[in-house]
């Protein structure tokens, strides 16, 4: 395993307790859209076995592209140990990624596709919107919605409607769900879905109810992880 050291270039203030980490681009870094990596802090790997509280999983909220890799987070007044540390943390210090996989790349299948995230999960969508933008061969329509309760909504820049990309926003799960249910009237659309795991859950049962197939639902999930969320396994399950 490879595991790459580089520096913090710059924090952007996205939102508030919202920041962009850009990260200088390692000579022969690179990833697909809708990636996401080990996201690592200094001293994670001194000891025998890695310090879990030093890593997180977080997606590339940039493209290559772009030229940096963006890693964007949320760190509110109350937070873990890492957060803190990261909150911390000023420009040219040194941080570590490694195991880097995409399990969302853009499906180019003549179908429509549907984002659905929360929060912060609109990160992972970020290069995919971008991706698509770029070239659109392949996908019919993309449209993203995000639920946010702050209501201070990311990367507007980027989530602008165009003619053949739409993006809407809203700031309450029950509006999300009721807009979920019309979506789902496309019943050959692909459905994407990043946030937490009771929202994949929630985002699931609600799209299973309208008659959408698993088949059609793309989690940022390894294959071996994807039962637990489709067929009733573990406490939280849809059977349940
Ligand atoms: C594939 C994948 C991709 C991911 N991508 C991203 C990403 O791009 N961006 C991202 O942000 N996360 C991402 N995550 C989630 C990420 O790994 C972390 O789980 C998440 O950011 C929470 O971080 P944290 O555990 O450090 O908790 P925190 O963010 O510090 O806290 C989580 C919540 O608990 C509250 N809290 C924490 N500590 C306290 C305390 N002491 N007292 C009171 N309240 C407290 C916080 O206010 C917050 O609401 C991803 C996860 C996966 C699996």
């Amino acid at each position: 395993m490879q595991i790459y050291w580089t520096p913090i270039l710059k924090i952007v203030n996205e939102a508030p307790d919202t920041y962009t980490f850009q990260l200088e681009l390692p000579d022969g870094f690179t990833w697909d859209e809708g990636a996401h990596t080990h996201f690592a802090l200094e001293g994670f790997n001194k000891e025998d076995r890695p310090n879990r509280s030093l890593i997180r999983h977080m997606s590339i909220s940039t493209l290559p592209r772009e030229g940096v890799i963006g890693i964007t987070t949320r760190v509110k007044p109350e937070c873990s140990t890492f957060k803190s540390i990261l909150r911390d943390m000023e420009i040219g210090e040194q941080v570590a990624i490694f195991k880097t996989h995409s399990n969302v790349p853009l499906k180019r299948a003549g179908k429509n596709v549907y984002l659905l995230s929360a929060g912060v999960g609109l990160a992972t969508f970020r290069p995919i919107v971008l991706e698509y933008l770029e070239n659109g061969e392949g996908v019919s329509h993309l449209h993203s919605l995000n639920v946010d309760s702050s209501a201070n909504y990311l990367f507007e820049d980027v989530f602008t409607s165009t003619d053949t990309f739409t993006a809407d926003f809203v700031d309450s799960r029950g509006r999300y769900h009721e807009t979920v249910k019309t979506l789902a009237e496309d019943m050959d659309g692909l459905y994407y879905v990043v946030g937490s795991d009771d929202f994949l859950r929630e985002t699931i049962a609600t799209l299973c109810e309208r008659g959408i197939s698993r088949e059609q639902i793309v989690l940022d999930k390894h294959d071996f992880q994807l039962d637990e969320f489709f067929t009733g396994k573990g406490e939280n399950s849809l059977s349940s």
